[in-house]
């Protein structure tokens, strides 16, 4: 399933722990697709099962640079500038993880946009000294095949990759996942360092929950009201199906927030 939450690392706070649907749960909520997430494709694990986004840095990478984007074959898969969500779909069926490989000048960009989802340099270097050898895969060597050979891609591959892509650049035109030309500003490099960045799922938000009535009065397994229960927010499963659009759940959480509330208040007047 594209939400599916197997292999997806968390990005969320801590303190979410879902008390709110096992509290619902124990006196008879009736939930539906647990199993689902808002899922976004740019995660590096800095720390087991943790994940950072690499979101603002893939952008200058891929916008003005020559950051490519590829699987554990050495092979691109999808343009780099498709969406989140279908870069996350090719993602989760490429088993998880994807790979950029990045001249210095790309690089450079990326580290530039890093620090607004919380990695800083410092990291990146500490992660670098690790040579691929612990988590995330942050790798550099002087040749493409050294950096794929240390993320554990394929480096004969990726280098007919690289020569393919560049071949599409000075074509102005993506002949194989038509990334748009205007994000097809410089070839990679054929002189190293090369740099390989890896990117899994990551999650935060719950799309399922619990089943409610449009007076967001939580249901039980017979679809009846619970008397005096209203839930609102991420508690609430399926509101916006296995996916969510950019600000679909801060709106969703408010404004079923305030509905809520008023049902609520409404049932103690009766
Ligand atoms: C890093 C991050 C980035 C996000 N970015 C976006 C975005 O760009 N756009 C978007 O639409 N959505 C985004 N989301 C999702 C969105 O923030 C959530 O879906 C939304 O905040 C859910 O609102 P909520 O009120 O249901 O739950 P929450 O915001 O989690 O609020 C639950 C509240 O209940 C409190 N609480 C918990 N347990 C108890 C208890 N026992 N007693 C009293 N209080 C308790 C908590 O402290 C918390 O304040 C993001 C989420 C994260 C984590």
């Amino acid at each position: 399933l594209a939400g599916s939450l197997k292999n997806s690392l968390y990005y969320g706070v801590k303190s979410s722990n879902g008390e709110g649907h096992q509290m619902a749960m124990k006196i008879g909520a009736k939930t539906q697709m647990m199993d689902l997430g808002k899922i976004y494709p740019n995660g590096m694990e800095v720390a087991p099962g943790i994940a950072k986004s690499t979101i603002w840095s893939n952008k200058a990478a891929f916008e003005d640079h020559s950051g490519i984007m590829v699987n554990k074959a050495g092979k691109r898969v999808i343009s780099e500038l498709e969406t989140n969500h279908n870069i996350k779909n090719e993602e989760v069926k490429q088993g998880g993880k994807l790979f950029i490989l990045m001249d210095q000048p790309s690089y450079d960009a990326f580290l530039t946009k890093l620090s607004i989802t919380g990695i800083s340099k410092g990291d990146m270097d500490k992660w670098l000294a690790q040579d691929g050898k612990g988590y995330p895969i942050v790798v550099k060597a002087d040749s493409i095949p050294a950096v794929a050979k240390k993320a554990g891609v394929d480096g004969a591959e990726l280098l007919k990759t690289v020569a393919r892509y560049n071949g599409f650049v000075k074509a102005g035109k993506d002949a194989d996942f038509n990334r748009p030309a205007k994000f097809m500003k410089e070839v990679i490099a054929d002189k190293g360092p090369y740099y390989i960045v890896e990117q899994q799922p990551r999650f935060a938000t719950t799309m399922g929950g619990v089943v409610t009535d449009m007076n967001l009065n939580v249901l039980d397994k017979n679809n009846k009201p619970i008397k005096g229960l209203f839930a609102a927010g991420e508690l609430v499963g399926g509101a916006m199906g296995d996916d969510s659009p950019p600000g679909g759940n801060m709106a969703w959480a408010m404004t079923s927030g305030k509905l809520a509330a008023e049902r609520a208040v409404q049932s103690l007047n009766k």
